[in-house]
Order: structure tokens, then sequence, then C-alpha cells
């Protein structure tokens, strides 16, 4: 009898333990930006040796773009508008990925998963935030860490700390918590104007990654054209400055494009509802 009550109070323990354990996973809290710390995170991506080192494998990942995450400012304009997704709908929209079991990671690790050098556990995906709004950091990477999640963060280094764009201390944390800080050029040019030199390019291109170099002592492997805007010339700067790959505004999956300095996006628009973007990634929902 005395053997039974002491089995109860022990399975009683022990469910709380489990109640409690399931509770305070990280799937089923809201993780302010600042924590969990993503290396206390179990890692999402295996990395085994890859299957056959050296080769790359042929690949076709959807990269989607973003803008603007959280509330829509008052009296938006319609370019405005389309920018913005709200924090809801993002948090739907990386849900969605995640039942439909892909995982968002970095272009560095895309590319290393390209090169043969690793394996991935889920489906690939990337997310890129272009222009490094301050309302993208603070609200998406909640979210992000919650599905265990990367983000790229695409920023106009030159715009840093400006009105409506992220500070450094802020970009910093972010790629402190494991998100990914890509070049967007330093002042958002358009590369195909002829207003601008062959040196001027250069300066712009290179002088962005200096800046993430000073800021972050790490050097991106992706550049984000502004406008989406491209030419031979630029592609040429940005591959001889060591990116490894770069993206245009073009519609479509990455890999599609053979060039890696022309890569196109799916381009996730304000309010388009979870039915067009599960189109936009080639699933169709039934009703
Ligand atoms: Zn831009």
């Amino acid at each position: 009898m005395k053997y039974i009550r002491e089995l109860g109070r022990i399975l009683f323990v022990a469910g709380l333990l489990i109640i409690f354990g399931v509770f305070t996973r990280p799937d089923n809290s809201a993780p302010v930006f600042s924590t969990p710390p993503v290396s206390e995170l179990p890692a999402e991506i295996n990395i085994h040796p890859a299957a056959q080192p050296g080769i790359p494998r042929s690949v076709r990942v959807p990269v989607l773009m973003y803008h603007h995450i959280g509330e829509m400012p008052s009296n938006p304009d319609r370019y405005r508008r389309d920018l913005t997704v709200s924090t809801a709908d993002f948090e739907a929209e990386v849900k969605f990925l995640y039942a439909a079991g892909y995982s968002c990671i970095s272009t560095q690790a895309l590319y290393q998963y390209q090169q043969g050098e690793v394996d991935l556990a889920k489906k690939p995906c990337v997310i890129i935030f272009d222009d490094g709004f301050d309302d993208a950091f603070k609200n998406a990477i909640p979210t992000l860490l919650k599905y265990r999640m990367t983000g790229s963060f695409a920023v106009i280094t030159q715009y840093v700390a400006n009105s409506e764009y992220a500070s450094w201390p802020t970009i910093l944390g972010a790629q402190t918590v494991g998100m990914e800080i890509v070049s967007h050029s330093q002042h958002h040019i358009d590369f195909t104007s002829r207003k601008y030199s062959h040196q001027d390019k250069i300066n712009e291109i290179q002088g962005s990654l200096k800046d993430i170099q000073a800021h972050l002592h790490t050097a991106p492997i992706t550049f984000v054209y502004p406008y989406g805007h491209h030419d031979l010339e630029t592609e040429a700067i940005v591959a001889g400055s060591g990116f490894k790959m770069a993206f245009t505004t073009a519609p479509g999956f990455y890999g599609e494009n053979k060039n890696a300095y022309e890569m196109p996006r799916v381009r996730v628009h304000g309010v388009e509802g979870i039915d067009r973007f599960a189109e936009s990634l080639g699933i169709t929902l039934h009703k």
C-alpha cells in the first residue's frame, strides 16, 4: 500500500515535469528578440558529412522577399501597403512553411548545401528582408526563433539608424541570435543608372562590405541589388568583391537561373492572404 502511494507520488511529479517541459519549449512560447540565444536551441540543420563532397547539387529553393514587418502606417500609399506584411500574417506564413516541411536557412548555409558540403533535415527556404527596416528586425525575429529558422537581412549600410532603419546594435543583436546580415549596398543606388561611374559602383559595393565587416566582423557572401537592377558590369564587381551570389527582384526560385549573380526571388505582398502565399510556393490549397 505504502509502495503504491509512493509510486503515485512519483508519477504525479513526473507528470508535472512533462507538462512543465512541454509548456516551456521554445515552440510554445514567444521568445523576445534577445532571448533565447540560438546556441541554446537544438540545431534545425543536421550537418552530416556530405554524401558526395565537392559535387554541387542542383537545387530549386524558394527565396522569399519581404520589406516591412509590422503595423501599417496611417495613410499608406499603395507601395507601402504592398511592402508591409503584418506581424500576424508573417507568423502565419512561417507557420505554413514549417507545416509544409520547410526550414528557412541563411544564404551561407544554402551555398554550403548547394556545394554538397552539408545535408539538410528539411526542405530549405530562405527569407530575405530588404532594406534593413527596424520593424523587420523587431517583429520577424521572435517568430523565426520560435520556428528555429534563420532570416537574412539585407542592409543599406549608410542608411543604418536613419528614421525607419535599424541601428548597428540591433543588427549586431540579430546576428548574435543567429540571423544573417547581407549587403544591399551603401546608399541604395540604381546600378544601371548612367549617373554612376565604374569606380562609384566599386566604392558602393566594396564600401558596404567594409561597413559590415567593421560593425559585425563578418563578411557576407550575398548581395541584393537595390530595386533589383543589375547589369553585367555590376555582376562582375559583385563577383570580384567576393560575393558568392546576388539576388534580383525577378520572380522565380533560386537555382532556376544558372547565373549565381542573377538569382530570382518570390515576392511576398502585404495583405496577400495565405492562399496566394501558398500559390507563390507552387502549393494549391484545397478548401
Ligand atoms: Zn531595397
